[in-house]
């Protein structure tokens, strides 16, 4: 597949970006943890934030292509700032998609600001991979909802203005009709742990808790019963987002390693002479393109409105399972420097990791694929 001038402009303005406002931060953010305001400040400004929405909710009205070109370049740079506006634009195409039209009114203009955060709490200690065993609780009080439990791997949770819950309504019903998910603005929950992740340093996660959090009737987001397909439908477009943020980290590793290797002098000549680097190179490089073309092709089916879901899977399971297994090589080809900071390696590496768990980890993907694939 080939972009059209169009998607090439974006991808051009989407590089510039990164390059100016995003990547000279990347160090310091991960170094202190510090949470990436000011570069998600810059994407909005670009009016790039929420690229997927349509502009009269604020949006940059583009499509899904458009916003892996965005991931790509954001994560080439700063694998945090990725995951960041990764999960923000995930719970703006929640609303987008299940929204009432009052609520779209409400939020996506916010958040497109960079201003206004807004996350995703569906995983708890009791349900991670198994998203159907959610034992946080909805009560119906007549006026208002009663929300108890505990939500954890919070992503931007303490910084957000809200979050989507995933509740149970209904103990008696199979999972995809037990629950709901509800709009939670922050004076009703308590985040109770800042989680120490090895990568995406920047990028913060949290776990969160709600104790009798009392919830308007009108912060249902589509209709009771609807959680578990709306957290199925987020994930299936989330898979997009985080194989594109595998791809950008896959290409940063392929750049780093064409230059160091072509200016690193051993043995008299440049080690990328030898024939041992090139292979590592021309391997990087191979599994970049594969995944790439992977990622645009689950993003345009999604385009057209067609079912996504298969390739959205075979993408991420692709890309992040090819960016852990050259982020290796990428350290390897810088030898000790490379194990060690300042190196860009080092953080590509424990960045990749993460994609090959977020948003389902590969085993939940390689069930998702057999699932299409094997007849019943
Ligand atoms: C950086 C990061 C950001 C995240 N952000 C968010 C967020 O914003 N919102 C949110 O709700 N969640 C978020 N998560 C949570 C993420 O979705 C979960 O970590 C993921 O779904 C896996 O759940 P778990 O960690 O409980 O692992 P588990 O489900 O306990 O899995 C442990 C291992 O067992 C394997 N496994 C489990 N069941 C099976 C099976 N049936 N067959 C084969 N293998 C199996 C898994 O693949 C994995 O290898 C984030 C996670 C990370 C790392």
């Amino acid at each position: 597949m080939i972009l059209s001038e169009e998607h090439l402009l974006i991808r051009e303005t989407a590089a510039e970006l990164a390059v100016s406002a995003i990547a000279p931060l990347a160090v310091e953010a991960d170094k202190d943890a510090k949470f990436p305001k000011e570069q998600i400040k810059a994407i909005a400004q670009q009016g790039m934030l929420l690229i997927k929405v349509p502009d009269n909710y604020g949006g940059g009205g583009g499509d899904v292509l458009s916003y892996t070109l965005l991931m790509e370049e954001v994560a080439k740079a700063c694998g945090s700032t990725a995951m960041t506006m990764a999960a923000h634009a995930l719970t703006a195409d929640c609303i987008l998609k299940f929204g009432s039209e009052e609520q779209k009114k409400e939020y996506l203009p916010k958040m497109a600001t960079g201003d206004y955060f807004g996350g995703f709490a569906l995983t708890e200690p009791e349900a991670g991979s198994d998203a159907g065993n959610v034992q946080t609780t909805a009560d119906d009080n007549g006026d208002y909802y009663l929300l108890n439990g505990k939500k954890a791997f919070v992503t931007s949770g303490d910084y957000c203005d809200f979050v989507l819950v995933v509740a149970k309504t209904d103990a008696t019903a199979s999972p995809s009709r037990s629950m709901t998910t509800f709009l939670v603005d922050k004076e009703h929950f308590k985040v109770t742990n800042h989680v120490n992740k090895m990568g995406l340093r920047a990028s913060h996660t949290v776990d969160i808790e709600l104790v009798n959090a009392k919830v308007p009737k009108n912060a249902v987001l589509g209709s009771v019963g609807q959680g578990f397909k709306i957290a199925m439908s987020a994930l299936d477009g989330g898979r997009i987002g985080i194989a594109s943020l595998a791809v950008g980290l896959l290409q940063a590793c392929v750049e780093e390693s064409v230059a160091y290797t072509g200016s690193r002098v051993q043995f008299g000549h440049p080690i990328s002479d030898n024939q041992a680097i090139r292979w590592m190179l021309a391997d990087m490089h191979k599994d970049c393109e594969a995944a790439r073309q992977l990622v645009w092709h689950a993003a345009s089916l999604c385009d057209a409105g067609r079912d996504f879901g298969l390739a959205a899977s075979t993408a991420k399971l692709f890309a992040s399972e090819a960016v852990m297994n050259n982020a290796i090589n990428a350290i390897q080809v810088q030898g000790g420097y490379g194990y060690c900071k300042p190196a860009k390696a080092e953080r590509l590496f424990r960045d990749a990791k993460s994609t090959a768990i977020a948003e389902g980890t590969s085993e939940v993907q390689r069930m998702v694929i057999s699932n299409y694939i094997v007849k019943k």
